[in-house]
């Protein structure tokens, strides 16, 4: 109401000031007009008076008779009501219609008569200290032969002018302020009628705004403001559907985010929590909405993959144990809102049966050593004591098998062992040392062979931060595969200090692994050819022990190979 009455003051305001403004413009413009128009007309008289009493007089000079002049002038200015001066070329008053001439002093150096002295007609509007009043003076020169003998000159009162004038200006000065009156009460009607259908526009517009998208505007007429409320109409009714149409789409959408089994956490760039569905509850029973993510998730882990996106702005996902749960969190980030979807997939129960395989592996394994070595034991001694060949063979059979079972749970026993403890015993390593070691342990099986064995190691590598025994596992995996799958040529242990990290190099010149076998290299029991692994005792898990020895040191393991020219394993290990 208050912004209403505020927009009709600013339009009445401005209305009234203008209009005053013109009224007082053409107020004294008129005023001045009338006043130069007055006095021009009286002066125009008076110089015709000047002219008809120029013959007149002349008679009484040349009888030099200056009485019956002086009679003369009183009476005819008494009957024109106008003041008549006549005035020698001395400045002399010889005759006046007012006063007595012998009494006036010298008037020549009045400026209307010194004019006219000059020969031109001249015109004055002065304060008569004669008649102690304002006068208009029009003085005319006489001549006889080029000579100026006398100056008529005749006055009025500008008593009378000015009172005159004054009359016509308070006329216009009442006609001016009825005709502002009229013209207030104009605009007062004509603010009310642009004001109006504006004012009733704006409430709408805050109607709108305020969220009532029911808001219409119908005005009683036919103009352009007319056709501007249809368009708010018309824009409003367009905002309606469309608000209706974003909040049906939230709602279905809401559907299907509370309907989602997983868990759903939407956090700002601050950390502060702007959704969550209802799946949130199996990470938390803690009420979120509105809060800061870590009010409610203290935890160290989770709170460096939220830095991580905000840093990377890349999506990942990465396992993460919370109070008894395992989940598989999915991070997004949305670059338009700058804000992290977090997706929680409980794998708990995923997580719960590997590990009761693993359990069930390591077990197992640990049961079948025992009875394995005892049958190994007897297999070897009925050997020494078998003579017939045909048995002899069978017994190497058996032998051979048993052995490659042990080998298996030997290997089996190590992955639940790494898998168990989980982290490294960091010690300082002399690597050239392990690795010329395990030369060494190789060395009948290297000769048997005649193959080459290089170590290549970086002379500034002096140490290395490892954990001793596992590296020394990786070493004897790789140099055992190297050995079993090269016939000839050479292998090459190479490692290159770089920066803060370290690369081991593990070459052969042996049969080479086809591409297509490179993803599923280090996964268990895969083996390239079945046949021969099995001949030569491989038991298909040495790679996957290299493998997690190489993340358990926070590094990465690569192959390069080319089938029957050889193959290379790269390590990467951070030292520090
Ligand atoms: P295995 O005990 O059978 O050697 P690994 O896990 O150590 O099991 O290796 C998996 C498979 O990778 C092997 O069966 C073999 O086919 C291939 N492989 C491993 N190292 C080499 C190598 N140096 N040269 C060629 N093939 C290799």
């Amino acid at each position: 109401m208050k912004r209403q009455s505020s927009f009709f003051k600013k339009i009445i305001s401005s209305f009234a000031i203008t209009i005053l403004s013109l009224m007082l413009l053409i107020y004294m413009f008129s005023s001045f007009a009338i006043k130069k128009h007055y006095k021009n007309t009286l002066t125009q008289n008076l110089i015709n008076i000047n002219k008809s009493l120029a013959y007149e007089i002349q008679d009484y000079f040349s009888n030099n008779d200056y009485n019956s002049l002086d009679k003369f002038v009183k009476d005819i200015g008494c009957q024109i009501n106008t003041r008549i001066t006549i005035i020698s070329a001395k400045g002399l008053v010889l005759a006046d219609s007012e006063k007595d001439p012998k009494l006036m002093e010298n008037h020549r150096y009045r400026p209307e008569i010194e004019k006219a002295i000059k020969g031109e007609n001249g015109m004055a509007m002065r304060y008569s200290k004669t008649l102690k009043t304002e006068m208009l003076y029009v003085t005319m020169p006489l001549s006889i032969n080029n000579e100026i003998f006398c100056v008529i000159r005749t006055s009025l009162f500008m008593n009378d002018v000015k009172k005159l004038i004054n009359d016509l200006s308070q006329k216009i000065m009442i006609i001016s302020f009825l005709v502002f009156l009229f013209s207030i009460v104009m605009s007062i009607i004509l603010s009310k009628y642009i004001s109006k259908p504006v004012e009733k526009l704006i409430s709408a517009a805050k109607q709108v705004s305020a969220g009532d998208f029911t808001t219409r505007v119908f005005l009683d007429r036919n103009d352009d403001i007319n056709i501007l409320a249809e368009s708010f109409n018309e824009m409003t009714e367009e905002i309606q559907n469309l608000f209706q149409k974003i909040k049906s789409e939230k709602n279905s959408l809401n559907c299907i985010i509370s309907s989602i089994d997983e868990a759903l956490l939407v956090i700002d760039i601050h950390g502060k929590v702007i959704l969550t569905n209802n799946g949130i509850k199996n990470v938390t029973d803690k009420e979120m909405q509105g809060r800061s993510f870590w009010e409610i998730i203290r935890d160290e882990n989770f709170e460096k993959f939220i830095t991580k996106i905000k840093e990377e702005k890349k999506n990942f996902s990465e396992e993460w144990k919370w109070q008894k749960k395992y989940f598989l969190c999915s991070f997004g980030y949305v670059y338009l809102k700058n804000e992290i979807v977090i997706v929680f997939h409980d794998i708990t129960k995923k997580k719960e049966m590997e590990m009761i395989k693993k359990d069930f592996v390591s077990n197992v394994s640990h049961e079948l050593r025992t009875p394995l070595t005892a049958i190994k034991g007897f297999v070897e001694t009925l050997k020494e004591e078998e003579k017939e060949q045909d048995k002899l063979h069978y017994f190497q059979i058996i032998e051979k098998h048993t052995n490659r079972l042990i080998n298996i749970v030997k290997d089996l026993l190590i992955l639940s062992n790494l898998e168990e403890t989980g982290k490294v015993q960091k010690e300082s390593i002399n690597l050239y040392k392990l690795v010329k070691d395990q030369e060494k342990v190789f060395e009948k099986r290297i000769n048997e062979k005649s193959l080459k064995f290089n170590i290549q190691i970086d002379d500034d590598l002096s140490e290395f931060f490892g954990d001793r025994f596992r590296l020394e596992q990786m070493f004897i995996n790789l140099i055992d595969n190297a050995i079993k799958y090269t016939d000839k040529g050479e292998i090459n242990v190479q490692i290159r200090n770089i920066t803060d990290k370290i690369e081991i190099i593990v070459r052969d010149t042996g049969i080479g692994i086809g591409e297509e076998h490179f993803n599923r290299l280090f996964e268990r029991f895969y083996v390239v050819d079945k046949s021969r692994s099995r001949k030569i005792g491989g038991t298909g898990l040495g790679l996957s022990i290299v493998k997690h020895i190489v993340l358990l040191h926070d590094g990465n393991i690569n192959v390069e190979s080319k089938t029957g020219k050889g193959t290379e394993f790269i390590i990467n290990l951070p030292n520090i």
